[in-house]
Parts: C-alpha cells; sequence; structure tokens
C-alpha cells in the first residue's frame, strides 16, 4: 500500500526481520528522536537508540517503525521543508503519551497531517482488569473505549488515539482510510496475537522525494 501528498510518499510493506535496518530500537516507550540529517547506516545494533518514533527534517528525509499489531503512526506537514515523523504507538506507548508528544513537538508546523495504519482492532483486542487499572493509575480514562462482549472487555485504541489527534488537528487532516485490523486480516497482514510473533512485522515508512 501506498500513497502521496506532494513532495511527500508513505506506504507499509510486510516484513522479515533483517530486510530493512532499523532507525530505533522500539522499547514501547514515549521517546521520539529528531533527525536533521540521516543517521549513518554501518551503525551496528548497539548504537541504535532506544526510541519509538522519529521526526526527520532534512531533504529527501526517509523514516520507518515496525509492528505487529500497535498503530504504525505517519505525520507530515504542507510547508516544503517541513518535517515527517513515523511513531510506533501500541496501547503502552499510547498510555505514556507518546502520540500527544509528536503532536508537541509538530505544532509550530502549518497544517500538519497524520496517517494511522493498520493495528489490532477493537474487534480483537480483548484487555483484561490490569489493563484498565495501569490506564487509571495514569490518570487516564480508557472507559469511553471499552466495549463488552461475552463478559471480556475489549478497547478500541484507534478510536483514544484518533480522540487526540481531533484534539490537535482538523478531521480533514487525520487520514484513517489505511486502516483495518491486524488480527482479522490473515493472511495479508502478520499479527503478534494471531501469530505469536513479531517477524514478519508491517514497516511503515514515510519519505520527501525532495
Ligand atoms: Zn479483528
Amino acid at each position: 500500500m501506498t500513497g502521496s501528498f506532494f513532495s511527500i510518499e508513505w506506504g507499509y510493506c510486510v516484513e522479515k526481520k533483517g530486510e530493512s535496518l532499523p532507525l530505533v530500537e522500539q522499547v514501547h516507550g514515549n521517546e521520539i528522536l529528531q533527525l536533521d540529517k540521516p543517521r549513518p547506516l554501518k551503525d551496528s545494533a548497539a548504537v541504535v537508540p532506544q526510541a519509538d518514533g522519529v521526526i526527520a527534517q532534512y531533504s529527501k528525509a526517509q523514516v520507518h517503525v515496525y509492528t505487529a499489531d500497535c498503530l504504525p503512526i505517519l505525520f507530515f506537514t504542507e510547508e516544503p521543508d517541513g518535517p515527517i515523523a513515523a511513531i510506533h504507538a501500541g496501547w503502552k506507548g499510547v498510555r505514556k503519551g507518546i502520540v500527544q508528544k509528536a503532536y508537541q513537538e509538530l505544532s509550530g508546523f502549518k497544517n500538519l497531517h497524520v496517517l494511522i495504519g493498520p493495528a489490532i482492532g477493537s474487534c480483537c483486542f480483548a484487555v483484561r482488569e490490569d489493563f484498565i487499572h495501569e490506564w487509571e493509575e495514569a490518570n487516564l480514562s480508557p472507559h469511553n473505549f471499552l466495549t463488552r462482549k461475552n463478559n471480556r472487555d475489549y478497547f478500541n485504541l484507534l478510536s483514544y488515539v484518533t480522540q487526540e489527534a481531533l484534539a490537535a488537528l482538523p478531521q480533514s487532516q487525520i487520514h484513517l482510510d489505511w486502516f483495518r485490523c491486524t488480527v482479522c486480516s490473515h493472511p495479508s497482514l502478520p499479527s503478534f496475537r494471531r501469530n505469536k510473533s513479531a517477524n514478519p512485522r508491517i514497516r511503515t515508512w514515510i519519505r520527501k522525494t525532495t
């Protein structure tokens, strides 16, 4: 799947580990790496910084993240020299505020757009009580995003993140048409919950062509 907007292109594909180099070591946290020039590709795994997002602002920048149920979130602006960003946002990163942090760091740029890719849907994201307690302990209310069926609670991560987007951006700049449930999309998409493995995984990328 690919898309474009003037000099910005984006897409996602299914990849085995090792087919591309990670820009960051994803740890389900809220750190976002800022790049103003390409990161040297000779870096060994030992020096890949721990972070769950990358913001890049330079000519022909290209960034990506890996997911296998978490949300891949891409950002771009309508400014020709503006930044692009890719965020890995599972429920842990979202609870730690990584998405809001991305909006803060990109807030100075004109007409920010956000794209949300495939991830576990509310149809398949059954959660336990300890999940709900963790959100409450962080003073966040997950209850509007929970649905109860067959005595289990199902969490709608997409709705939660869309609410965060609507607080920062007009609806016309929030692009959800790529979203579909990874667990339900067998065999076209991998899912950690379905496969009990993050290999292969989805690589979601965005780049500037100028
Ligand atoms: Zn599903």
